[in-house]
């Protein structure tokens, strides 16, 4: 089955500049900006420019290039926050929603990085 993509999703209408955003990183083919609702003190949204609308549709669909620049933007993002567990930062969250299930609500394939406080255990239950 052919993966589906609405362009009327909020995060199609950031990437076309309809909307303003609190921009972290910009490259070729990926966005980073702040969450309009943070969760946590720091809470960054990476997302791909090309139209895809989950994690499995962009990992199956897009070019090597977007995939490589997906994840160097998204560590080159954790490296500005300072929270690189490796390098003195105290860690953080990197999570995808996808789908019903997933409980996704923008349906534009996005990662969500969460920092700056103890974070809970991943799921809770319900
Ligand atoms: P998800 O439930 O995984 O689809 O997450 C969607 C996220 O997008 C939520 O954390 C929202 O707070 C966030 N969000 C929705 N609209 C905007 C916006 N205009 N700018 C930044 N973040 C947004």
């Amino acid at each position: 089955m052919a993966y589906a993509y609405d362009p009327t999703n909020i995060f199609a209408r950031i990437l076309r500049g309809e909307i303003p955003n609190n921009t972290v990183l910009e490259t070729e083919h990926t966005l980073a900006f702040r969450d309009i609702a943070p969760q946590a003190p720091d809470h960054v949204l990476v997302i791909p420019k090309g139209p895809y609308a989950t994690f499995d549709h962009f990992s199956n669909e897009a070019s090597d290039a977007e995939i490589l620049d997906f994840y160097r933007t998204a560590g080159q993002v954790c490296k500005m926050l300072g929270i690189e567990p490796g390098e003195g930062g105290m860690g953080f969250r990197a999570i995808t929603n996808s789908g019903e299930h997933g409980v996704q609500d923008v349906p534009h394939f996005h990662m969500h990085i969460l920092a700056g406080r103890v974070l809970g255990r991943m799921l809770s239950r319900g």
